[in-house]
């Protein structure tokens, strides 16, 4: 069973508490956007066995969207943070590093 903490009203719960809406930190293509470009942003999504970052919303809860950095292959959360950045915060990033060294994710390292 997943369990995670809302980083905004701090419950922390099943998976079942809240809602999954995919990859996080996608670069968004639009109008005026390379037909490759947009092609990407619109299908292709990373599927690592390891550690990932997902775009999560508590539903049964405050109703806001959120961040969680995991492994997909343990279920081990390594935190959960705000979804208004474009990048996982410097301590989610060590907290990563010092259970999986030499991780690495897009430019997230
Ligand atoms: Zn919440």
């Amino acid at each position: 069973m997943l369990i995670l903490e809302c980083p905004y009203c701090g419950v922390t719960g099943e998976e079942t508490e809240f809602h999954g809406g995919g990859e996080a930190h996608l670069t968004r293509h639009g109008p005026g956007s390379s037909d490759d470009d947009f092609e990407n942003y619109l299908f292709l999504r990373e599927n690592p066995r390891g550690v990932h970052f997902e775009r999560w919303r508590h539903v049964n809860g405050c109703g806001k969207w959120f961040h969680a950095a995991r492994d997909t292959a343990t279920l081990e959360v390594f935190g959960t943070y705000s979804a208004q950045t474009t990048e996982p915060p410097q301590d989610i990033k060590d907290a990563i590093t010092a259970k999986r060294p030499g991780w690495s994710w897009r430019e997230f390292k």
